[in-house]
């Protein structure tokens, strides 16, 4: 009998972590290697965030808080909504988790039975089809592409619903395509959803706060109020505040799945950490000049690189209008020979022969569309200028 479990089985390793190991161990071995995979903003914590955790330490804020979050971030959560989105929830409509990612896993734990769907746009965050596996759920993928900006249309929504629809998932701006649905397309899919009462809506607004050329950012529960009773939204500190590391994401939605995702974060891991939790109120509360800096900064970088990975021969860009990833379709070079004979038959050869050629780039086959590659951009200037002539090399050299 195996030891491992068949649900550990489902826990595949993601795209992005996968070519961020490759990197690690090709450099430990000496090798020269950009890695374009990282999922994080390369800036760091703002002081005054680092500062409230130093204090939150000192004064003893080191023990179990209620499971969901303090009362103290709950209010700055719910003072977020208010003054970013024009929306009004109660401290007993959030949930405070380690991450964002343990937003959606309690969602999903606490709402997914076996053989319930869930609709997930492709290309996307590999973890929404993986948690919704873990819960025995089914993954229904509804294929986009750059014909409608990797959005999904009212008529593709339409035809994937089923009476075992339990979740929409959507993600703007997108990881990994950068697309940013407008408040129109949002209320077209909402028309949808309001003949559908028995499915919900996740919105995963994690990047909402880069997004370019002065785009607005809608919400999809900005959009659509009228769905407020089955819509969750996530989002958390990790990419707003560069603050990956701290692990601090939040949900807000109806309060009674509200207190069911408690249920199961209780039996899992307990409150957020305490300190984490406190630098969170600092960073909401604090000022907010330095988010707009850094998506100007991820603007000019777009800006830059967009171009240059245009010319490069095979290669078909569209251009992100929000978070830092371009995904890149490499149809052009599938079916094409290496300099040392190898076919590039799938996204996951061109990723190899990327990798030789001094670039790690996750594969498309781990977002659901293939043949792509993401690149991200949440890394100097200078290092994607240079990935950017590696690329341009490997792609003259294909016969
Ligand atoms: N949603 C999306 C689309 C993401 O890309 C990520 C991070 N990669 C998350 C949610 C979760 O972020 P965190 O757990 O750090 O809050």
């Amino acid at each position: 009998m195996a030891f491992l479990s068949a649900r550990v089985e489902r826990a595949r390793i993601s795209a992005s972590a996968a070519s961020a190991q490759r990197t690690r161990e090709l450099r430990a071995a000496g090798v020269d290697i950009i890695g374009l995979s990282q999922g994080e903003p390369d800036f760091a914590t703002p002081d005054h965030v680092i500062e409230a955790a130093h204090r939150a330490m000192r004064d003893g804020q080191t023990r179990y808080t209620p499971v969901d979050g303090t009362p103290e971030l709950k209010e700055a959560i719910v003072a977020k909504f208010r003054r970013e989105n024009g929306l009004a929830f109660k401290p007993e409509n959030i949930s405070a988790s380690a991450g964002g990612k343990q937003v959606l896993y309690n969602a999903l734990m606490a709402t997914v039975d076996a053989g319930d769907e869930v609709i997930i746009p492709a290309p996307s965050w590999v973890a929404y089809a993986i948690m919704t596996e873990f819960a025995e759920g089914v993954p229904v993928w509804v294929r986009t592409g750059p014909a409608n900006g990797f959005k999904v249309t009212p008529a593709q929504l339409q035809e994937a619903i089923t009476p075992r629809t339990k979740w929409l998932m959507l993600n703007s701006p997108s990881n990994p395509t950068g697309a940013v649905y407008t408040g129109d397309e949002l209320r077209e899919l909402a028309g949808v959803l309001e003949r559908h009462p028995h499915v919900w809506i996740l919105a995963d607004d994690m990047y909402e706060h880069i997004v370019f050329d002065g785009r607005p950012f809608v919400s999809f529960a900005q959009a659509a109020p009228q769905l407020a009773d089955r819509t969750l939204i996530v989002n958390g500190a990790s990419k707003t505040y560069a603050m990956t590391g701290w692990r601090l994401g939040y949900g807000a939605g109806p309060a009674n799945l509200v207190r069911a995702m408690a249920r199961m974060q209780a039996q899992c891991s307990l409150n957020p950490s305490s300190i984490s939790q406190a630098a969170a109120v600092a960073a909401l509360n604090g000022p907010q000049d330095i988010v707009a800096q850094r998506c100007t900064e991820f603007q000019l970088r777009r800006d830059k690189v967009l171009p240059l990975l245009e010319a490069i021969p095979g290669l078909s860009c569209t251009r992100p209008d929000g978070a830092f990833y371009i995904y890149i379709s490499c149809a052009g070079w599938i079916g094409r020979r290496t300099p040392n004979g190898q076919e590039l038959k799938t996204d996951v050869d061109v990723g190899a022969y990327l990798l030789e050629s001094g670039v790690a780039v996750p594969e498309g086959t781990g977002y659901g569309l293939s043949p792509y590659f993401r690149v991200s951009f949440a890394t100097s200037l200078d290092k994607l200028v240079e990935a950017c002539r590696r690329i341009d090399g490997a792609a003259r050299k294909l016969e």
